[in-house]
């Protein structure tokens, strides 16, 4: 028998993040209809809306199936009350990185405006201590040579290191949410072990095919894809540029194959991000943008642009390179060091919840 343990301050906490009127929600199903994406043993997102509208946390939490909505906003568009279920479902993933995200106070961090100020204050000090450390806080003279500023072994070992640190908890706030995935599941078995289920599942993500099946933000498809690779493709650079540094051939020229590379992958993140902004504007009747989209969004394209901004400020040898290449390290903390924290946890999240609903049959 299900037990049920209404939470006020959770279902509060949901009305914030979503900005959805929650108790106008009739229950006529309109929306599990419209969504291409539920499958027909118990759809959602209808059920998700009893349990939002009652602060049935233990429900929400650990549960695979808002991670399978892709919002397309379809079930919004339908909704005859203007209940907003595609807003909910999002807000219901962000209030996951806060729930299960260890510490969670970064993760709270991250999801306010108004501790915005402390998030950059940390990364600033951390690379300036480490800048300290290293005896190189100062401009050095001469042409720009990043490496006199941030010399390679202290950059890639202090930010491998932090980023492990990073990770390793989000591995423990992973488990936690594998753990509450069971109560959905409990006969689940992985076929192989969980890794290999994570790799199997990953080729629906690879080609973005649950994206397509959305009918009123079909465009919604291709921007994700332009993103998805070119962050990944400025991800092979990177481990390129640090084995160049490792193995003395760092700067690379302009027309190395791995310059051209990460300028393409540029190219695509400014267009795909581009495409979601001006979706994001103009679409806000069909899904509603809040503070973690848009940082998302907005950090990773500051961290393109700066990217690229300095790579002509080396090539040109600018007066302000080194700010700007400072300014480029505190947003490779925000997209990469901060990621189990924000919305871009969404990548390790949605992946295990896929993988625990492929290996449990539910399509
Ligand atoms: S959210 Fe809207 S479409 Fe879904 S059950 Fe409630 S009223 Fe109907
Ligand atoms: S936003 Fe789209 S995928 Fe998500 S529940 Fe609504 S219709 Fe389904």
């Amino acid at each position: 028998m299900l037990e049920i343990n209404p939470d006020i301050q959770f279902k509060k906490e949901l009305i914030k993040t979503s900005q959805a009127p929650l108790s106008k929600c009739m229950q006529c199903g309109t929306c599990s209809v419209v969504c291409s994406l539920a499958p027909d043993d118990k759809p959602f997102p209808r059920k998700e809306m009893i349990w939002a509208a009652w602060g049935i946390r233990d429900q929400l939490m650990g549960n695979a199936d808002i991670w399978l909505c892709h919002q397309c906003g379809d079930c919004s568009t339908y909704c005859p009350r203007g209940v907003k279920p595609a807003d909910v479902l999002s807000a219901l993933r962000q209030m996951s990185y806060r729930y299960y995200a260890r510490p969670s106070c970064i993760a709270r961090m991250m999801s306010e405006v108004k501790w915005l100020p402390l998030a950059l204050i940390f990364p600033v000090v951390i690379i300036a201590v480490i800048l300290a450390l290293a005896g190189t806080l100062k401009i050095p003279d001469g042409s720009v040579n990043y490496s006199k500023f941030f010399p390679h072994a202290w950059l890639n070992s202090s930010f491998t290191l932090i980023t492990l640190i990073s990770y390793g908890l989000a591995v423990y706030s992973l488990k936690n949410f594998i753990k509450d995935l069971r109560r959905q599941f409990p006969d689940l078995k992985f076929k192989g072990g969980i890794l290999l289920q994570m790799l199997r599942s990953s080729r629906t993500i690879a080609i973005h095919t649950k994206f397509g099946s959305c009918s009123v933000n079909r465009f919604r498809k291709w921007a994700h894809l332009l993103v998805f690779y070119g962050f990944n493709l400025l991800l092979l650079v990177t481990v390129y540029a640090i084995y160049a540094a490792l193995t003395h051939r760092y700067p690379l020229g302009f027309f190395n194959p791995f310059k051209i590379l990460g300028n393409l992958a540029a190219f695509m993140l400014v267009i795909g991000l581009g495409m979601m902004i001006v979706k994001r504007l103009v679409g806000r009747k069909t899904v509603n943008s809040n503070y973690s989209d848009w940082l998302l969004l907005i950090s990773l394209l500051l961290l393109t642009l700066s990217g690229v901004v300095i790579e002509w400020a080396r090539f040109g040898n600018w007066g302000s390179a080194y700010h700007l290449y400072f300014f480029h390290l505190v947003c490779v903390w925000f997209v990469i060091i901060y990621l189990p924290y924000t919305k871009f946890g969404h990548t390790f999240y949605r992946l295990v919840a896929i993988s625990v609903a492929d290996a449990a049959g539910r399509k």
